[in-house]
């Protein structure tokens, strides 16, 4: 089979290699579809597994069921499968308290190996566990794929309460930041103010629902909230990027009693500087947000697959596999919203 393996940081090459094995009590999925996600292109053009290569990476895997292992019997040989790669163990006092995805036993989807390939073995963990659906006919598969990305936006927004009448700043136009934007208004936000260095990108975003964009290196973000919102602020304001700055000045941008959330990670070890006199005073609220519980996991799936979420519109590159490349390069200089692989399809 061919795949996109990693031999260090920005060394991705396509090569043909064997098929993997089947796992006992598993499937071996066929990937038809896999998006390429933001944290994959950090940790395909960094050392990000300490010289530990050859890797495949990959875990927006969407695909068919190629070979079935004789021992699973949940499952059958041409079913359509997303699977979710973060599952949960639904065993540990996290996940039975509703908070799995806090699980004391996540699954370690970037130990295995990865979709960007033609063919991924699923274990008969993952079977066992809550991270497999089925894509129900007529569903695109590329949309599908979606579910994997926007389930922590989902569970963000969902944790948060995102809703009727709220003005929500969005900072970063990325992928997630669009995701953010479009949930937002479908939950019921009246104003949706995104906030991007890059003016492509904030061109881009206002078919999702933004009422007003504003490029930070070009006028006062600070100000030009306040102006938006009369001097009040945002009732949520969600910094979706890596930039300890933004973090920094995204609390000047709510209301008082507003919620900020550290969405987007930043580099590893960086500090971001806070004034939590102003934090105080003004009975702020500072989240951090990582992850979806199981439930979250499914309903961001269902919605991704839904006609209202207008899929196709983040979708805005489909590539063979062997073009990986040049789609990191896309969402690296923000021509692409989101980019979908193709294994399978040379
Ligand atoms: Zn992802
Ligand atoms: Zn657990």
């Amino acid at each position: 089979m061919k795949a996109a393996i990693m031999y260090g940081a920005n060394d991705i090459r396509v090569e043909e290699i064997d098929k993997p094995a089947c796992p006992e009590g598993g499937f071996i999925l066929k990937v038809l579809a896999i998006g390429l996600c933001g944290s994959d292109i950090r940790n395909l053009t960094t050392d990000s597994r300490k010289g530990a290569y050859p890797h495949i990476y990959g875990h927006e895997i969407v695909g068919v069921i190629d070979e079935v292992s004789p021992t699973t019997t949940e499952y059958k040989l041409g079913q359509r499968i997303y699977i979710y790669p973060a599952d949960h163990c639904m065993k540990c006092e996290e996940c039975r308290s509703g908070h799995s995805e806090n699980c004391e036993n996540l699954g370690d989807y970037t130990s295995r190996q990865g979709g960007f390939a033609d063919y991924v073995p699923v274990t008969k963990e993952q079977v066992d566990r809550d991270s497999i659906f089925v894509v129900p006919d007529g569903v695109g598969l590329e949309r599908a794929s979606l579910g994997e990305p926007l389930s922590s936006v989902y569970a963000c927004q969902d944790n948060v309460d995102i809703g009727f009448g709220d003005t929500v700043v969005i900072i970063g136009a990325g992928p997630i930041g669009c995701f953010h934007a479009k949930l937002a208004k479908l939950r019921g936000a009246k104003t949706v103010i995104m906030i991007e260095i890059n003016d492509k990108r904030l061109e881009m975003t206002k078919q999702f629902g933004v009422d007003y964009t504003i490029n930070s290196t070009k006028v006062d973000q600070i100000a030009e909230v306040m102006k938006i919102t009369n001097g009040k602020g945002a009732d949520k304001v969600i910094s979706a990027n890596p930039s300890t700055a933004a973090q920094a000045q995204s609390i000047f941008m709510a209301r008082k009693g507003g919620i900020i959330v550290f969405f987007g990670g930043v580099a590893k070890g960086a500090m971001t500087e806070l004034d939590t006199n102003y934090i105080h005073y003004n009975n702020l609220w500072i989240y951090g947000h990582f992850g979806a519980n199981s439930m979250q996991v499914q309903k961001a799936f269902e919605l991704a697959i839904s006609d209202e979420f207008e899929a196709d519109k983040f979708i805005t590159h489909t590539l063979p596999l062997s073009e990986i490349n040049k789609g990191i390069q896309l969402t690296k200089t923000g021509e692409a919203i989101k980019v979908v692989l193709l294994p399978n399809e040379e």
